[in-house]
């Protein structure tokens, strides 16, 4: 049977602040049906690109890339928050509302001409898969795709993304 994705993302009001209305995924990645559902769903998309990689940004990238790397029995690489890593890293900088952040992956982790599917929970203003992207692209990787769960469609993060093959599996407003 298939399951409901929406029946397992709960909104949260006034999260993290007044007036953002906050889409919790962690009801679906606690249910072992929806989240085996999404995992397929994403592994399936990744699978018909002839992904060869899978790189997600910390932290519920890493939850939700994991298992569609496992599924397709490819390698998963972690772009971390700045100074986290052991090795030498590459770096990208990009803006938040309050500041700007740095992912870093490290500098091997894809090797040039490799087919990578970048996966992250939710696709908000794009800020964060662009900087996950753009570490991929500085080691000579190929983004056949880009996999989320949820897309915030008021955001426009999809505009942002007009260059890429993406697949997301809800859209909230
Ligand atoms: P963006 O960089 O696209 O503006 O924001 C996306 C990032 O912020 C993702 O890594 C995501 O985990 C987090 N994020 C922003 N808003 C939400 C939300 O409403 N729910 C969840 N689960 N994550 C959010």
């Amino acid at each position: 049977m298939t399951v409901n994705l929406y029946d397992h993302v709960e909104s949260i009001p006034d999260f993290p602040e007044k007036g953002i209305v906050f889409r919790d995924i962690l009801p679906l990645m606690a249910n072992g049906e929806a989240f085996k559902q999404a995992t397929a769903e994403l592994a399936q998309f990744a699978r018909e690109r002839g992904v060869e990689m899978v790189v997600g940004p910390e932290a519920r990238g890493f939850i939700v890339g994991c298992p569609i790397a496992y599924d397709l029995g490819v390698g998963f690489a972690p772009a971390r928050k700045k100074g986290k890593l052991p090795r030498p890293a590459v770096s990208a900088t990009y803006d938040l509302e309050y500041g700007s952040a740095t992912l870093q992956m490290e500098h091997d982790a894809i090797k040039p001409g490799q087919k990578v599917l970048v996966v992250d929970d939710l696709l908000a203003t794009g800020g964060t898969i662009l900087a996950t992207i753009d570490l991929v692209e500085q080691m000579g990787g190929i983004v056949v795709g880009c996999a989320f769960l949820v897309d915030l469609k008021d955001l426009h993060g999809m505009e942002r993304l007009k260059d890429y093959d993406v697949k997301a599996l809800m859209e909230f407003s």
